[in-house]
């Protein structure tokens, strides 16, 4: 998509702090973040939520999840507890329509999120 900021972040015509790429994955630091590891992970392709990106069935999901996870291994939060979050339509308070999962860590949080 040309007018998406995370197909651009993926493009590299906008700067992001990337800690992970695979095939199909991106994963770069949130650039307002919420906790001492706040990082946004995307699948390189665009869909614009977690249902779109469901309904794709192609194993994209699985990927997300499973980079999310490496994610959180490489950033040290996995052992202490971390939180995958896919905000999904404007009621969760999603504002990017590239779907994304934060991965949150390194502090105690909360339950349940406001
Ligand atoms: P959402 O509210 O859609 O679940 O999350 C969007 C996230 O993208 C927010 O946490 C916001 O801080 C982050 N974000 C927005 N624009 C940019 C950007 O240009 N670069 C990076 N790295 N993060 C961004
Ligand atoms: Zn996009």
């Amino acid at each position: 998509m040309t007018d998406c900021l995370f197909c651009k972040i993926v493009a590299k015509e906008i700067p992001a702090e990337i800690v992970l790429e695979t095939d199909r994955a991106l994963a770069f630091r949130d650039i307002n973040p919420q906790a001492p590891t706040h990082v946004l992970v995307i699948p390189k392709e665009h869909h614009p939520d977690a249902a779109a990106l469901a309904e794709a069935d192609d194993g994209l999901a699985d990927d997300l999840l499973k980079a999310a996870h490496a994610v959180a291994v490489q950033e040290g939060v996995a052992e202490a507890g971390y939180r995958v979050v896919l905000n999904t339509g404007p009621a969760a308070g999603q504002t990017v329509f590239h779907v994304h999962a934060h991965v949150v860590g390194g502090r105690d949080l909360g339950w349940p999120p406001g």
